[in-house]
């Protein structure tokens, strides 16, 4: 007896209706979904049924019957499972409609504002390579350490040396490094036992200053010749003035640890954004994609439309990037931030670029926002950028108390900026404006910046 149209095993032909979320295709049978990698909508495919569910399933692409022309045929596969570039085979033109039509998806479901128009996402002219970032698993595979990325929903390494939307010169750095902490008989960590010692390699080189920062994640904070190995890596690699270790001693998913040291230069490294200069510490968040984050804050700067008479709030400031690009332009700005080391960068990026009408402090945002309103704080323009799982209806309230003409909402999920337009717009704030703007071109990830105003 089985419940369900399709069996595990169970070979079939579909067709493609469309794609979730995540870049996978979807297929009915007998309006029961199955979730496929690597197929997209308009397309028809034999499938082998890998899992069975209770509301879905999933399946891999057997054979191709009919390809969509939107399909980048000689996209790497290894892309694609390991979620590195989940959309790789997607043409770019249609990813950036892709984007778009979340966007608009659940701007009617979710916000419940189908007449606000979503513009057409802001895309990148070359869109490869254009990561600052790298955090790399090291593992042990045949005696030899390896470098590579998970396959997903699993934490099985594969090897990969060329990872496609990273910085060139950040693929090449891993595999230098790699190589010089094999020499030196650098034990991998093992997940499954908890032993050995060197977790991740993570990578960050400004995109202007081409100055590079290497983090070693280890287990434990005894590195043997671990200067010595900072010593050969910074020689390796001229462009490095930061080398730190990490220790992470946890079992978890989490790639830093709380403590640090530095094993070779400066705590820091420095990079340009907008023309300001910032200083940014291994723990501080920092955008990954220049380019498109420049392109994302001017989208935000222009639906403010500031001027020298405005207070502005940068709330989840990070190392204040957004805030300090304009201070200069404005009377004061506040920014709050909940990791210390990113609030103290701030307070070092405002010096370092002459500004002295801003003030930043560390907190969450919900608390510090609460105070402010206790304060008497009055901004004219409020910008939000906080992580995944939106704001809170408390930060909300106390934004809206404010009383500001503008609220410029920067958004990394759709899903949640739109429950908080609905809550926005109770309290007397609609949203104008929608532009997305994409940050991380190959993957499905998902930028928006949204004007909202007082009624
Ligand atoms: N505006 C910055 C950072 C955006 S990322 C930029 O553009 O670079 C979101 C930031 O919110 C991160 O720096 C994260 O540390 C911070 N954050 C996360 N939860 C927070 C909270 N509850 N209160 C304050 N900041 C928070």
């Amino acid at each position: 007896m089985n419940q369900y149209p399709v069996t595990k095993n169970q070979e079939l032909t579909v067709d493609i209706i469309d794609l979730t979320h995540e870049g996978m295709g979807i297929a009915k049978v007998d309006g029961y979904p199955l979730f496929i990698e690597n197929a997209l909508p308009g397309e028809k495919v034999t499938i082998h049924v890998l899992k069975v569910g209770n509301k879905f399933g999933f399946a891999k692409v057997k054979d191709f019957l009919k390809k969509s022309p939107d399909r980048i045929e000689n996209a790497d596969e290894r892309y694609i499972r390991t979620g590195i570039a989940p959309l790789a085979h997607l043409s770019y033109e249609k990813q950036l409609l892709f984007k778009q039509q979340q966007v608009e998806n659940v701007m009617k479901k979710v916000a419940k504002m189908p007449d606000v128009a979503v513009l057409p996402t802001i895309g990148m002219t070359n869109p490869t390579g254009y990561r600052n970032k790298a955090q790399i698993p090291v593992r042990r595979i045949d005696g030899q350490l390896q470098t590579g990325f998970y396959r997903k929903n699993s934490h099985d390494l594969m090897p990969i040396e060329n990872f496609y939307i990273q910085d060139p010169a950040i693929d090449q750095a891993i595999v230098t490094i790699r190589e010089i902490l094999q020499k030196y008989q650098v034990k991998a960590y093992n997940e499954t036992t908890h032993e050995g010692f060197l977790r991740h390699i993570v990578i960050r080189r400004g995109h202007y200053t081409h100055q590079m920062m290497v983090v070693l994640v280890t287990r434990k904070t005894k590195f043997f010749k671990g200067t010595q190995i900072a010593q050969e890596i910074a020689k390796a690699l001229p462009e490095v003035v930061s080398i730190i270790q990490n220790i992470n001693e946890e079992k978890t998913n989490v790639i830093l640890g709380e403590h640090e040291q530095v094993l070779y230069g400066s705590s820091t490294i420095e990079d340009q954004l907008l023309g300001k200069t910032y200083q940014i510490s291994a723990k501080s968040f920092y955008q990954v994609n220049t380019i498109q984050a420049e392109r994302l804050y001017q989208t935000a700067y222009d639906f403010a439309k500031l001027t020298a008479k405005d207070i502005i709030i940068d709330a989840y400031s990070g190392i204040g990037t957004i805030g300090l690009s304009v201070a200069d332009k404005v009377k004061h700005v506040y920014g709050m931030e909940v990791v210390a080391d990113a609030v103290q960068d701030a307070i070092k990026n405002a010096k370092l670029n002459g500004l002295t009408n801003t003030t930043y402090v560390t907190g969450n945002a919900e608390t510090v926002m609460a105070q402010w309103v206790k304060d008497g704080i009055q901004p004219t323009v409020i910008f939000v950028d906080p992580p995944r799982k939106g704001l809170t209806p408390s930060f909300i309230k106390a934004s809206c108390e404010m009383n500001p003409e503008k609220i410029v909402y920067i958004s990394c999920n759709p899903a949640t900026m739109a429950r908080d337009l609905a809550l926005f717009n109770e309290l007397g704030y609609a949203a104008q404006q929608v532009q997305p703007v994409d940050l991380f071109p190959m993957t499905n990830h998902v930028e928006t910046v949204v004007l909202i105003t007082r009624l």
